[in-house]
């Protein structure tokens, strides 16, 4: 007989918490710690969703998307979490771009960059300042219509080289593109310039394991290898409300339930469109999901060390910084990602992690064949890229694979194997979605801006607050 994941729960929580992405294990862990009763189902046999890590043979650990996140996330660790984990936080020094346009090395904050601005390309301190002061005072509320590229050749006129140097490392950390409405950039480009990059030391696995440590200190029913299959409502005195979910085929009840799946599949799939009106659903159809990525995974053998050569490096071979180059399949752009002994201290180990920005559609249509031979050229390319700046480094890796835009839809179930959730229109169905289907809430990765680490834990927060609200408010009504 089938092992039982739902051993043990009860028939009935305040609050059922659909997927342990960071924005579902930092709203379960306010709610907790607001008193109420809280399940957090993922369907994975590990927490984490994207912020995740695998083990290979050869005692290699990698990581998937701990590659940098700005210094907020010392404050909002700390704040949501604890002190104790947000200790573990520290700066990446080490940033390099290396392209036909300019090789730079960067510690990537205001200064340096204003630095560079300056005297590598040339431009009047003015500008530069006048450029980073504005981008700081942009705000949501803002009626901006102006794309992130109107905005940067508004600033840098004819200067694609600067435009590269702006551009690129936001488009890998948020997918987004010169034709997002420019406050995306603004707000994370600002984040990180705020006081440049930084990292978890110990790795994800740590971190997610002081995370889940902290979810049952505070009372959070954890279950892995449990998939919702549907939000479950009904309606009263002529509104819709929910009362539950169904997970592995069980019937478990709720008051509200706080989705961390895609929102689409959120109010497509697991709600579905007859608890939504008309309208609302064209609006959900409508939002455009954001793109997806590559990765390669790269083992350095037990024993043996590489030169630092940097944390971050951006590389292309593309003559100039374009979006359409980025997410193809034959896209000449990607960053290593370095991690030295210090990433896990003591383990004496090196891994290096290549990521490349990726369409799904690519990569969904290909026969299993072409799949595995397209995952063979990607590992080579990355290889003959890397050999280029640590001669040798091919005789000292024993464990590499590929992971695509199918590998995320796999493991995370995300529409369309997305790496950073929707474009900015997700943003206004996430936060109207309780309005429509009181006791539905949706926090995760949307609207570019709520995506990374950083957004989706803050948002997590913000989610949690109102459902915290909603609840306290039905008691009141109940009492
Ligand atoms: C390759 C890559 C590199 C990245 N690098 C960085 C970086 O360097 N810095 C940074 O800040 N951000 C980075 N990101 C983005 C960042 O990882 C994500 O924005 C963030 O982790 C997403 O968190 P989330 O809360 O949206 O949930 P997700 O991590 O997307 O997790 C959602 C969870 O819900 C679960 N789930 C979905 N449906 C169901 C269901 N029906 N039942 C049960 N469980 C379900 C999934 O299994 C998953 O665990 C990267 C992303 C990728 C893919």
């Amino acid at each position: 007989m089938a092992y039982d994941w739902l051993k043990g729960i009860k028939d009935h929580y305040d609050v059922v918490v659909i997927g342990s992405g960071l924005g579902g294990l930092t709203g379960a862990n306010a709610l907790a710690k607001c008193g109420h009763s809280v399940l957090l189902l993922e369907h994975h046999y590990q927490l984490g969703g994207l912020a995740t890590w695998f083990t290979r043979k050869g005692g290699h650990i990698f990581d998937i998307s701990l590659h940098g996140f700005p210094f907020g996330m010392v404050k909002s660790i700390r704040k949501y979490w604890s002190q104790d984990i947000a200790d573990s936080i520290v700066q990446l020094k080490g940033v390099r771009f290396i392209n036909p346009q300019f090789q730079v090395d960067t510690t990537f904050d205001r200064e340096d960059f204003t630095r560079l601005l300056i005297e590598r390309f040339g431009i009047a301190p003015a500008t530069v300042e006048r450029f980073f002061t504005d981008l700081r005072a942009m705000n949501f509320y803002d009626n901006n219509t102006e794309t992130t590229g109107e905005m940067i050749a508004r600033y840098f006129p004819g200067r694609d080289d600067v435009m590269r140097f702006l551009m690129e490392p936001i488009a890998y950390a948020n997918g987004s593109t010169l034709d997002d409405p420019a406050i995306t950039f603004g707000i994370v480009f600002s984040n990180f310039m705020s006081k440049g990059v930084y990292t978890f030391r110990g790795g994800s696995d740590v971190l997610i394991k002081r995370m889940a440590d902290e979810l049952k200190k505070n009372g959070v029913e954890l279950r892995k290898h449990v998939a919702v299959e549907k939000v479950l409502t009904e309606e009263t005195g002529g509104q819709r409300r929910v009362t539950g979910v169904v997970a592995n085929g069980r019937t478990i009840c709720c008051e509200a339930v706080l989705s961390n799946a895609n929102i689409k599949n959120t109010v497509l799939q697991l709600a579905g469109e007859e608890n939504f009106t008309p309208d609302f659903i064209a609006q959900a159809k409508a939002v455009r999901i954001n793109s997806s990525s590559c990765q390669v995974y790269l083992g350095i053998r037990k024993g043996e060390t590489l030169p630092h050569i940097g944390d971050l490096v951006f590389t292309s071979d593309a003559p100039r910084f374009s979006s359409e180059e980025l997410v193809g399949l034959h896209t000449r752009s990607r960053t290593f990602s370095l991690y030295y002994p210090d990433t896990r201290p003591g383990s004496e180990r090196y891994t290096i992690v290549v990521s490349l920005n990726a369409t799904y559609a690519d990569w969904k249509t290909m026969s299993e064949e072409q799949y595995q031979t397209e995952k063979a050229r990607l590992i080579e390319e990355s290889l003959a890229s890397l050999e280029r700046f640590i001669p040798g480094v091919r005789g000292k890796i024993d464990w590499m694979e590929a992971a695509t835009p199918r590998t995320i839809e796999y493991y995370t179930r995300h529409w369309n194997g997305t790496s950073f959730g929707t474009k900015f229109e997700g943003l206004k169905v996430s936060m109207d979605l309780p309005s429509q289907l009181p006791g539905l809430h949706h926090a995760g990765s949307v609207g570019i801006i709520m995506s990374g680490w950083l957004g989706t834990i803050n948002y997590g927060i913000i989610v949690a607050n109102q459902i915290d609200k909603f609840l306290l408010q039905k008691k009141r009504t109940a009492a």
